[in-house]
């Protein structure tokens, strides 16, 4: 299945979300992670579209506060992660699940990415991935819920998709991220490069979203716990940190007190 007019648009929401909007030519429309109902509702009226199915990543509130004043208006069908937190879900989805959007005439692959929520899942197809809090652009997600174990498993699913795949996380974090990573690799030039692409869309009010897997693994350290500049920086640190989750523990503990 695979729609050749599928489009996602941007909804921002409160100071940084992104509520993600899927359409494919028609009325119908998907969207991922309402936290708020008011811009949707607002969108979907001035451009004359349908909800019919609603995505969501993970329980917290900016991501699905939405959600019931948007099931008053509208019939949607919620695809959502199995978990008593989130109380309206139609169909819950779990890793290998294949969720289809007919009427969008799109297909999901579920991937369960626990680390920032325990349940958290990510929905790709299309050549397009909606990772909520797990993955953000040059950053990741806090680790509310679970280890640097279970982010270094999660965002090693990730980089295994296609390297052209576009990037959806539901926060405009991206400027301090790049700050951030910074940090840890002054001298790497596609992060130098990125950090300037985004200055530049910030200053202009622009989105820096979507990135592309590509870009992420050559400018996210937290997708490059292996790399020696990465680590280098690392165990200037904590000199024992060794590749992988260990030098995740140590950029995300940073990353907190950043
Ligand atoms: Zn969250």
């Amino acid at each position: 299945m695979h729609s050749k007019n599928f489009n996602v648009t941007a909804i921002p929401a409160f100071t940084d979300n992104y509520i993600w909007l899927l359409t494919a030519g028609g009325a119908a429309c998907a969207v991922v992670d309402p936290g708020d109902a008011e811009p949707v509702l607002a969108v979907l009226a001035e451009r004359g579209l349908e909800l019919r199915y609603i995505l969501l990543t993970h329980h917290h509130p900016d991501h699905t506060g939405g959600v019931d004043e948007l099931l008053e208006k509208y019939a949607a069908r919620v695809f959502a992660p199995a978990d008593p937190r989130i109380p309206f879900v139609q169909q819950s989805c779990k890793e290998g699940d294949r969720i289809v959007l007919a009427e969008l005439e799109v297909e999901f692959q579920v991937l369960e990415v626990p680390a920032h929520t325990r349940t958290h899942i990510a929905f790709y197809g299309e050549n397009a991935l909606f990772c909520g809090d797990t993955l953000f652009s040059i950053g990741c997600g806090r680790l509310f819920e679970g280890s640097p174990e279970d982010m270094q498993q999660s965002l090693d699913k990730l980089a295994a998709l296609p390297a052209t795949t576009r990037i959806y996380c539901a926060h405009e974090y991206t400027q301090s991220n790049c700050a951030f990573a910074l940090e840890i690799e002054p001298e790497n030039a596609r992060l130098r490069a990125r950090a300037a692409e985004v200055n530049r869309l910030r200053a202009a009010d622009k989105s820096t979203l979507p990135s592309t897997l590509a870009d992420e693994l050559a400018a996210n350290p937290f997708m490059r716990t292996r790399e020696k500049s990465v680590l280098e920086t690392v165990r200037k640190i904590d000199p024992k940190a060794m590749p992988g989750s260990s030098a995740m523990a140590v950029i995300r503990a940073w990353k907190d007190r950043f």
